[in-house]
């Protein structure tokens, strides 16, 4: 048997340790547990015959400040020459990589793997309170309310708001990033930045772009405030130097930094505050952590964080339907601090039939009857829908009443809710108007107009996707197989199953209580006259429908349709598209002769249809948590944000995550 090649692991003392992949890793590795005095130690077990003689590679995990070993340094330059030729890879968890001569590593063929993007959101927001400290002191102010409320009486003339003020970034990654658009959208102020080059993406992400300084002095002239969100290396070593601090204006600089404690000349800075040239300092990290200088610590003015703009939780949604982008936004909504991705391997523009979201009609028209959580879904949406067109007209639902008619007598249609044998939506949408004689189409035995909501998919799916990437959701077009592909994709991630009528098929959910539900369009373009009103008809509640949605006055008219269980036929059926005009026409005269329609486009989409409805539920794969929310048939427009309501209250409090 092959001998199994050695592992070192530094495993800090706060970490989340996965077990089960902990042991798949032990199967293949031999394991060895660091456990080193100091780094003198660790330069003689590395010697040849030593214990650590033959590894591979070095896993250094959790919060690499706790415990023990914080304090010591495997990476820097002063032990990489005694690593063994065997050392062929390091993986340290962190953003930062200061503490690694990741050169030296290099220069010796070892790949060095550190995880960025994990804290983004924690150390944004860390830095935005920063911000607001320096401008407002609150927590000084706190402490006068808590020990002496006269002493607040400094702050008079210290205290003023950042609104309108410049903020110069120094480092436009994704945190700098991140903090600007906080610091512009929280807070009012201009956003200046520099780094090694302009980033015009970066730029327009901003409601109002940045000025990009090629030169740092110039821009620390220009601003009221510099955060410092750069990494740290020799060469922004004391970025923040005496000169530059004599470059602030003459009102005075705040100065933040999350980055790291060396970054700026901590003397210098402490001068500064004493002559005004800085008014305030907001500083999560230290030049001696875990020590910081007294004169800082003493002094008001500067409000101090023991190094914790580290990471909140994080979610990847699989699906980038009307569920997945509905569920993303409920949870940002929830999470503001969390990490968010969608990967979906169709996102809003593709066109195939099992990306069922382009095929929406669509409509809000309640098929639920459950007295129960479905009418609520239901409810929640249609509340959304009122503020959505109210407040976003952009997002392409308008206000729009519907006419609905049956063919069979109301008690015998199963529309009504069996629980209390009412319909349970009338008093939502404010009353039903019951259709009288001659206007009830013919062959009809009943009909209701009320008030309701059309939305345009063409505009609804991409108003959801950039109100997502607006709010730092990133989306990524990706294919899983199985489920646990998805878990190791984000291995940190609470996982949120969206995937629709994919669900039948992802590995490790294969759901066959499922069934595809076919419906077939047309777009067609709205007739001179326009239609201001959608129009239903159907036999009974579960079969095929006759609908017709116009999109405002220049969208078309959206023409349907049917509901064919287990027909996976993708293709429209011209023949089939036939009886779907002539059915339209004949329920609304308006739209003309069948013959004279002007079609704008075919369209077959696959309703994720499931026996007992949706399924919204938590399920553990592997000790990870997965949060299902598909299955919503042909309603998933008109329950979308109950549906994401209910699947983002399964996630437990951060401690069972
Ligand atoms: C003709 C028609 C008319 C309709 N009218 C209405 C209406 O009026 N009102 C209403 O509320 N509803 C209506 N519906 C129903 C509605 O369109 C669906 O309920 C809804 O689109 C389902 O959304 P979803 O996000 O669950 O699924 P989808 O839109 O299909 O999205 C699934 C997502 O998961 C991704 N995915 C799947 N598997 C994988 C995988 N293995 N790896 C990566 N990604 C994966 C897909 O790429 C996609 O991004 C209608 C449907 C049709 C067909």
């Amino acid at each position: 048997m092959v001998p199994k090649a050695d592992i070192l692991m530094i495993d800090s003392t706060v970490q989340v340790i996965d077990v089960e992949r902990r042991a798949a890793l032990a199967e293949k590795f031999n394991l060895i547990y660091y456990d080193c005095e100091n780094t003198t130690e660790f330069i003689q077990r590395l010697q040849p015959g030593g214990p650590y003689s033959k590894i591979v590679a070095i896993l250094r995990n959790g919060w690499l400040k706790a415990g023990p070993l914080a304090q010591q340094t495997p990476f820097a330059s002063e032990i990489v020459p005694h690593y063994p030729p065997s050392l062929k890879l390091i993986c340290c968890s962190g953003h930062g990589h200061d503490a690694a001569d990741v050169d030296a590593i290099k220069a010796r063929g070892i790949w060095y793997c550190n995880t960025p993007d994990t804290c983004t959101e924690a150390v944004a927001n860390t830095s935005l309170s920063l911000v607001l400290e320096c401008f407002r002191f609150f927590t000084y102010a706190q402490w006068c309310a808590r020990n002496d409320w006269l002493s607040s009486r400094d702050l008079g003339l210290k205290a003023v708001d950042p609104c309108g003020k410049a903020l110069g970034i120094v480092g436009m990654g994704d945190i700098g990033l991140a903090i600007a658009q906080k610091c512009e959208s929280a807070l009012g102020m201009k956003i200046h930045y520099h780094g090694r080059r302009r980033k015009l993406d970066a730029e327009r992400l901003l409601k109002y772009g940045a000025s990009y300084h090629e030169n740092l002095d110039e821009m620390i002239s220009m601003v009221d405030c510099v955060v410092i969100a750069a990494p740290y290396s020799k060469d922004t070593h004391h970025l923040l130097s005496r000169e530059r601090l004599s470059l602030a204006k003459k009102e005075g600089l705040r100065v933040v930094n999350i980055a790291r404690g060396k970054m700026i000349d901590e003397d210098a800075l402490i001068e500064a505050l004493e002559d005004g040239r800085v008014v305030g300092a907001g500083l999560d990290v230290h030049a001696n952590e875990p020590g910081i200088n007294p004169k800082l610590r003493d002094n008001w003015r500067v409000t101090l964080l023991p190094h914790i703009g580290v990471c909140s939780p994080s979610f990847l949604v699989i699906g980038a339907g009307v569920i997945g982008l509905t569920t993303a936004l409920e949870l940002r909504a929830r999470h503001p601090e969390a990490r968010i991705n969608i990967a979906a391997k169709y996102l809003p523009g593709d066109s195939a039939p099992e990306y069922t979201s382009a095929w929406g009609g669509a409509n809000w028209f309640p098929a639920s009857n459950d007295n129960g959580r479905q009418e609520d879904w239901d409810a929640i949406t249609y509340k959304k829908f009122r503020q959505l067109s109210s407040t976003c007209p952009a997002s392409g639902i308008l206000p729009m009443n519907i006419r609905f008619h049956y063919d069979r007598p109301i008690d015998e249609v199963g529309i009504k809710t069996p629980a209390t044998g009412k319909l349970w939506f009338e008093d939502l949408v404010g009353g039903l108007t019951k259709i009288q004689g001659d206007a009830l189409p013919e062959g009809t035995a009943f009909g209701f107009e009320m008030a309701s909501f059309v939305i345009d998919v063409q505009k609804y799916l991409p108003w959801l996707q950039a109100e997502a990437e607006r709010q730092g959701i990133k989306i990524y077009r990706k294919i899983f197989h199985t489920i646990q592909e998805a878990l190791s994709f984000d291995s940190q991630a609470v996982v949120f199953n969206c995937t629709g009528i994919g669900s039948m098929t992802l590995g490790g959910v294969q759901d066959n209580t499922m069934f595809s539900a076919r419906g077939q369009i047309l777009l067609v373009e709205a007739p001179k006259e326009p239609i201001q009103k959608m129009y239903f008809r159907a036999p009974h509640r579960d079969a095929d429908a006759t609908h017709i949605f116009p999109r405002g006055t220049t969208g078309g008219v959206i023409l349907g349709g049917c509901r064919q269980k287990d027909n996976w036929n993708g293709e429209a059926e011209l023949a089939f598209a036939e009886v779907i005009k002539a059915r339209c026409c004949a329920l609304v005269p308006q739209l003309g002769r069948p013959e004279d329609l002007r079609v704008v486009k075919h369209g077959v989409g696959l309703r994720p249809g499931r026996k007992g409805g949706a399924r919204i539920e938590a399920e553990r794969f592997d000790n990870r948590l997965v949060i299902h929310n598909y299955g919503a048939g042909g309603t998933g427009f008109q329950a979308s944000w109950g549906m994401a309501q209910y699947a983002v209250d399964l996630v437990p409090p951060r401690a069972h995550l």
